[in-house]
């Protein structure tokens, strides 16, 4: 017997007309790319998702097109997250900070039909424009701006574009399994891949990574994402506000500590997501401003490990609870969340602070594993460390333009990352698996090296990595930055690392440079680190 209830598509369409229809007058407010602050609501969001559908339609835009977005976190991207998606069509957000080789090899390989940026990024899109096979309409998200048109033959201006649409549309049918959204990887460890995230994957991710224990977000939350919305959808924020109907703040081009501090108090900014580095530059914000970010309750930190001192800095300065949380692109991204248990109430704070610098345990929805070179099922123990792998319904199964799917055998995804998880379900990313040190048959965490690197005072940044050893395969060595004005030779370096690893452990080599190789998205870039200073020990042998 099949049950009685309702049956309903599962649609980014049923999240923006919840926010219109009971948190209409909710106001988003957003930073434009002008710097000036905007202010709008749910309700002018919907309405303009809406106008947006309807003159694609008008402009001969297919079904399902991608249309790709260049842009920062502000009013107009979300419309266009929302209109598009609902619409029948995909976003597909691209990465500024890719060159614009990458960002045409991108927007080739998902055949955007449409594109719409920033004034910012004019001059990136500008001189691609001939490599942009697919594209045929530009848009630039502002008013008309005739210097802008010179720039760009046929361009088209987004609030133009809205005028010729109709804030009634009707949306069209969706079906949960088409593709709402779409976004690269970043490409660290190889080309970029296209994931395409459904309806129903982004509307399970907004349940299960909204609960009490996952990001929480609530109707009496002004929320903040400063992960930007071309990466991984902001992790999911603007579908999850939508579905929660929390008050917004898009914080735009600027993303410094001190504009980021100024916007928390202005706003009274109660939740914001970012990566570690925007917290850091947040930290000394604060200290200039003397902002003091009195409304904020909690940030969400997530992208890259968690360095141990930013729990204490934040809890006992600002009194902002540190929420940490791993994902990625392929898991849209939420995949674990770091929450305590009820028998960790009674602990105290310092050692609360050490099981929150973990990855935390997964929500409903995902199941994670770890597994040995053979794909056999290791232990939950906390010490057994494995290749880390995820299922569930906002995980990635196959990418974009590639045949057949991305999954083991027995269909779970392999994240790459190396990891523990304990008995409790609480995750430790340890490694990705390309970067993991092996040195005689034993594995060194890098991320264990690289934060009692970052915690030596003298140490602005840190990363180790594998370098070939003739007796040893690989053995550790540490690229530095040394803060600013400090002094700290290789020997002294070498010499913290006494007691608090094991004496095989420590770097053999510290190598202090002027600043780490980056990527796109602010990660450490370890295989240009290997191609520079891999082979240092053979030199030296
Ligand atoms: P890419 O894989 O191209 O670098 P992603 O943004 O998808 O791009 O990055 C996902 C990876 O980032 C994860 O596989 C993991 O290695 C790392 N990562 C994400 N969150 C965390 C975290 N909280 N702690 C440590 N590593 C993390």
């Amino acid at each position: 017997m099949t049950g009685q209830m309702m049956y309903e598509q599962l649609s980014v369409n049923s999240l923006i007309d919840h926010a219109a229809r009971f948190h209409g007058a909710t106001e988003v407010v957003s930073v434009e790319t002008t710097g000036e602050v905007a202010r709008s609501t749910w309700g002018e969001v919907s309405a303009n998702a809406r106008r947006l559908a309807s003159a694609l339609d008008r402009l001969g835009v297919s079904p399902g097109a991608r249309v790709g977005t260049i842009a920062w976190n502000n009013r107009r991207h979300l419309e266009i997250y929302f209109g598009v998606a609902a619409g029948g069509r995909v976003t597909h957000t691209m990465n500024p900070r890719l060159t614009p080789e990458q960002v045409a090899y991108i927007a080739n390989h998902a055949g955007d039909e449409v594109l719409m940026f920033d004034a910012t990024f004019l001059p990136l899109v500008a001189p691609i424009r001939a490599h942009l096979d697919s594209v045929q309409h530009f848009v630039l998200l502002g008013a008309r701006d005739e210097a802008a048109a010179t720039k760009l033959d046929g361009l088209l201006f987004y609030d133009e574009l809205l005028e010729t649409g109709d804030p009634d549309h009707a949306w069209p049918e969706i079906d949960e399994r088409a593709a709402a959204a779409m976004c690269y990887t970043s490409g660290t460890t190889g080309n970029p891949k296209g994931v395409q995230y459904s309806h129903r994957a982004i509307v399970l991710h907004s349940i299960g990574g909204n609960q009490p224990d996952g990001l929480a977000l609530s109707a009496r939350d002004t929320v903040m994402p400063v992960v930007p919305m071309f990466h991984v959808n902001a992790w999911g924020v603007p579908y999850i506000a939508a579905q929660a109907g929390c008050r917004l703040v898009l914080p735009g081009p600027k993303l410094d500590g001190e504009s980021l501090a100024r916007l928390i108090d202005a706003e009274g900014v109660t939740i914001s997501l970012g990566v570690p580095t925007i917290w850091m530059g947040l930290l000394a914000g604060l200290e200039k401003t003397g902002a003091t970010a009195a409304s904020m309750t909690r940030t969400v930190v997530g992208g890259s490990a968690l360095p141990p001192s930013m729990i204490p800095a934040f809890r006992d300065k600002y009194g902002v609870d540190l929420v940490h949380a791993w994902g990625m692109t392929e898991t849209s991204p939420l995949g674990t969340l770091n929450q305590l248990l009820q028998k960790h109430e009674d602990l105290s704070e310092e050692e609360q602070a050490k099981i929150r610098l973990g990855q935390g345990r997964p929500p409903w929805g995902v199941d994670l594993r770890i597994v040995d070179e053979d794909g056999q099922v290791l232990p939950h123990d906390g010490e057994t460390q494995g290749a880390l792998q995820i299922r569930g319904h906002w995980i990635v199964e196959g990418y974009y333009g590639q045949s057949g799917n991305a999954l083991t055998e027995d269909g779970w995804f392999d994240t790459g990352d190396v990891a523990t998880i304990d008995a409790d379900g609480y995750m430790i990313i340890r490694d990705r698996s390309k970067d993991i040190i092996k040195s005689g048959g034993e594995w060194i965490s890098t991320v264990e090296l690289e934060n009692i690197a970052i915690a030596h005072p003298a140490i602005a940044n840190a990363a180790a990595i594998a370098a070939v050893h003739p007796k040893w395969d690989q053995r550790p060595v540490l690229i530095a930055v040394r803060a600013a004005e400090a002094e700290i030779s290789e020997d002294e370096l070498i010499g913290f690392y006494d007691g608090k690893v094991a004496s095989w452990q420590v770097p053999d080599r510290v190598v202090f440079v002027d600043e780490l190789p980056l990527g796109a998205t602010g990660k450490v870039l370890k295989n240009r680190l290997r191609e520079s200073f891999g082979e240092i020990l053979l030199e030296s042998a």
